[in-house]
C-alpha cells in the first residue's frame, strides 16, 4: 500500500459481487480502515475473508477524529475510508476527514464503485448530460415542500434520495410542487432481490407506491425530469409563485398574479395544493 494515503473506497449498495477487486485489494492491506458502522463493514469483510481494524468514523465524531487520522497518515500508515454503503461522501460522512487529510497536503486516493444515484440515474431513461444531485429531502413536510418550491424550475434532471416510511409523502409533494404530469422514476432496491424500477408521471408514481406495500419497502431513488422551457416550466414557476404570493394575498389575487408573471394558465393555479 502506498504510505500516507487515505483511499476512498465504494462498496456495494446491495449485490456483493459489486465489491471490484481493486477494494478487496486495498481493503485487505492497508493499515485501517475507517468505517461509518464498524460492525456492518466487519460483516463485509468477513465474507471475503479479510480482517483489518478498524475505526469508527460517523457523523457524531468525524470533526474530533480526522486530525487524530491525519496524524497517522502522516506517520506513513495507509488507511481506507469506506461507508455502510455504496460511495463514501454521497449522502455519507468522510468530508471533513478527506478535506483534513488534502489540507496537509496527503495523498487520498478513490477506489471508484457502486452508488444509487448513479445506478438508478443509469436505468431511468431520463436526460442524464446534465443532472442536480439533490440527496435527501428535508425530513420536515413544511421543509420539504419549501426546496421542492426552489427546484419546480430547474431544467436539469433530479435526483433525490429517499427512505421507505416518507417514500409516499415525497411523491406527493413532488407531483404538488411539480405538477403531476412531471416524467420521474422510481428505483428500489437496486441490485437486490426485489429491485424494480417504476416509471410514470408523478401522479401516477405516487398512486401506484401508495396502493401497494411492497412497493414502499426498501430503499429508494426517485428520479424527476427536469422543468422543460415550456408549458411545464411555466407551470412550476406558476405553482411556486402562486404558494408564495398566496401566504399574503387571497387565493384569486395571487392566482391572477403568478399567472401573470410566469405565463401558467390562472386555471391550473387556483386551488392547487
Ligand atoms: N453513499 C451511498 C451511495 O453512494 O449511494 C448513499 C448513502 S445514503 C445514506 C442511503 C440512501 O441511498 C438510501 O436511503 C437510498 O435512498 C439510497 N440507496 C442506497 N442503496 C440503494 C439501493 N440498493 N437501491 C435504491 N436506493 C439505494
Amino acid at each position: 500500500m502506498n504510505p500516507g494515503t487515505l483511499h476512498v473506497v465504494a462498496t456495494p449498495i446491495g449485490n456483493l459481487g459489486d465489491l471490484s477487486p481493486r477494494a478487496l485489494d486495498v481493503l485487505g492491506k492497508v493499515d485501517a480502515i475507517c468505517a461509518e458502522d464498524t460492525r456492518h463493514t466487519r460483516q463485509l469483510l468477513s465474507r471475503f475473508g479479510l480482517e483489518r481494524p478498524l475505526v469508527a468514523l460517523h457523523e457524531h465524531n468525524e470533526d474530533a477524529h480526522a486530525g487524530g487520522l491525519v496524524e497517522r497518515l502522516r506517520s506513513g500508515e495507509s488507511l481506507a475510508l469506506v461507508s455502510d454503503a455504496g460511495t463514501p461522501l454521497v449522502s455519507d460522512p468522510g468530508y471533513r476527514l478527506v478535506r483534513a487529510a488534502r489540507q496537509a497536503g496527503l495523498r487520498v486516493s478513490p477506489v471508484p464503485g457502486a452508488s444509487a444515484a448513479i445506478a438508478a440515474l443509469s436505468v431511468a431513461g431520463l436526460a442524464s448530460d446534465r443532472f442536480a444531485f439533490e440527496g435527501f429531502l428535508p425530513a420536515k413536510a413544511g421543509a420539504r415542500r419549501e426546496r421542492l418550491q426552489a427546484l419546480a424550475a430547474e431544467p436539469r434532471t433530479l435526483v433525490f434520495y429517499e427512505s421507505s416510511h416518507r417514500i409516499v409523502d415525497s411523491l406527493e409533494a413532488m407531483a404538488s410542487a411539480f405538477g403531476p404530469d412531471r416524467p420521474a422514476v422510481v428505483a428500489r432496491e437496486l441490485t437486490k432481490l426485489f429491485e424494480t424500477v417504476l416509471d410514470g408521471s408523478l401522479g401516477e408514481l405516487r398512486q401506484r407506491v401508495e396502493a401497494d406495500p411492497n412497493q414502499q419497502k426498501g430503499e429508494f431513488v426517485v428520479i424527476v425530469e427536469g422543468a422543460g422551457d415550456d408549458a411545464d416550466a411555466r407551470l412550476a414557476e406558476g405553482l411556486r409563485l402562486y404558494r408564495v404570493l398566496g401566504a399574503h394575498l387571497p387565493p384569486s389575487t395571487a392566482a391572477k398574479l403568478a399567472a401573470e408573471l410566469s405565463g401558467a394558465p390562472r386555471k391550473a393555479l387556483y386551488g392547487a395544493e
